[in-house]
């Protein structure tokens, strides 16, 4: 029986035999089946059908400088200043870098991966997305905790190369050039000494191994469906070396690492106190993320470190309706759309900031505090006719009084 099957001629690519295929062609010394066939007219026909927008369009003189990158940022983006002019210059220089590449082998420049530090909800993931917005290159969201060191079950960093494959239909040549934003890279740190009897760190270093291969460079093989590789599997090739890899966290507790080393540094003419808080993690250094944590060839490969602070109160309130895509300026649409002017006074805002503020958790807190306000206004309205205006106050937000609805009938 076995002798019978072995003389079945099989596909060289999938693997499957003449019976389980419509047509079977040889060549020299291998045979491809009608599937694969077809499979492989559709990866050339894509990459044919979609030439590369951003590389033909773009070269030196209009690539957008860091001035314009920063001032794109600061329509979507609230504060973070040092963080958004750091960005602009280090995407700025990436793209340069890509560009002159492309020509010229001479002076081959390194490419910088980014590692944005700054606590939940304070723009991290809003600025990576941003950046892909106005640069108009594909971005895929990952997280660090997904992903798992070869060969255990999670994963695999191929899969988020396959992301962003999908994002641009398979365009290998835009995919190699889009932007990975991986987040919560504060949770693969190696958990030192904390428990010594786990000889492996699943979570850790291996993890850190796995992402640093894409982030230096790398010819990856992408299995097109996902999932485990197989013996038999096809590979796309993505060239991982101009793809913009950029990593955030949180990192709590770094700040006293630093707090520690320019503490025992400043003995002597200053003491630990007298380093200002808002100071500290500004003097964070690459060794101070090793002892976070990470091995020294990862930090190595995030050599532009941008940090975000937490958001004031005030800036919190600007998030309210500043932004283009703003929650306030959303609902106003909403509301306008039904004919209805909707205004929140300055004093609503202050509460919703103040509420958020307490709350710890940076902006991602705002919209969950306007959305439980606006619910039952948005249930209401469209059943009541003849409104005209209708006012968000103080009360509204602290006591969920009803809002002030003005009629057409009415004045204020
Ligand atoms: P994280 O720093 O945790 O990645 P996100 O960028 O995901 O935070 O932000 C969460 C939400 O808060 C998003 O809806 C985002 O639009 C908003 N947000 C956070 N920070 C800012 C900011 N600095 N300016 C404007 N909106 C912000």
């Amino acid at each position: 029986m076995k002798k019978k099957d072995a003389l079945i001629p099989r596909c060289s690519f999938c693997g499957r035999s003449q019976l389980e295929v419509d047509k079977l062609i040889s060549g020299v010394d291998a045979y491809i089946c009608d599937r694969c066939i077809s499979y492989c007219n559709q990866i050339l026909n894509r990459q044919k059908e979609k030439p590369d927008p951003f590389l033909n369009e773009l070269n030196i003189e209009n690539l957008p400088k860091p001035k314009y990158i920063k001032e794109k940022l600061d329509e979507w983006v609230i504060g973070q200043e040092r963080a958004k002019k750091v960005l602009s210059v280090a995407v700025y220089n990436h793209y340069k870098r890509l560009l002159s590449n492309t020509s010229k082998k001479d002076v081959e420049l390194e490419k910088s991966n980014i590692l944005l530090i700054g606590p939940t909800g304070s723009g991290k993931t809003l600025l990576a997305r941003t950046l892909a917005k106005i640069l108009n290159l594909p971005l895929v969201i990952a997280s660090a905790t997904n992903v798992t060191e070869a060969g255990y079950v999670g994963e695999d960093v191929e899969t988020i190369l396959l992301r962003l494959l999908q994002k641009t239909d398979f365009n290998i040549p835009l995919a190699s050039k889009g932007i990975v934003y991986i987040d919560e890279i504060d949770k693969i740190a190696k958990k030192s000494g904390a428990n010594p009897s786990i000889t492996r760190d699943v979570s850790g270093e291996g993890v850190q191994q796995a992402l640093l291969k894409i982030l230096e460079g790398t010819i990856a093989n992408v299995p097109p469906q996902g999932g485990r590789k197989h013996p038999h599997q096809q590979f796309i090739q993505l060239d991982t070396s101009n793809i913009l890899f950029i990593c955030g966290g949180a990192f709590p507790g770094l700040e006293e690492i630093v707090q520690d080393r320019i503490g025992e540094k400043a003995v002597g003419f200053s003491s630990k106190k007298e380093v200002g808080k808002s100071k500290i993690i500004d003097q964070l250094l690459p060794d101070d993320l090793i002892e976070y944590g990470f091995i020294p060839e990862f930090v190595g490969r995030l050599p532009v470190i941008a940090v975000l602070d937490k958001l004031t109160k005030d800036q919190l309130k600007q998030i309210l309706f500043k932004p283009k895509n703003a929650i306030i300026k959303q609902y106003q649409k909403l509301f306008e759309l039904e004919g209805v002017k909707l205004t929140f006074t300055e004093e609503a805002m202050d509460e919703i900031s103040s509420l958020t503020f307490e709350r710890e958790m940076g902006a991602r807190g705002l919209r969950a505090i306007v959305e439980d306000i606006m619910l039952d206004l948005m249930y209401e309205l469209p059943s009541i006719s003849n409104i005209r205006e209708c006012i968000i106050d103080r009360e509204v937000v602290r006591k969920r009084k009803n809002p002030i609805i003005l009629t057409h009938q009415m004045t204020a």
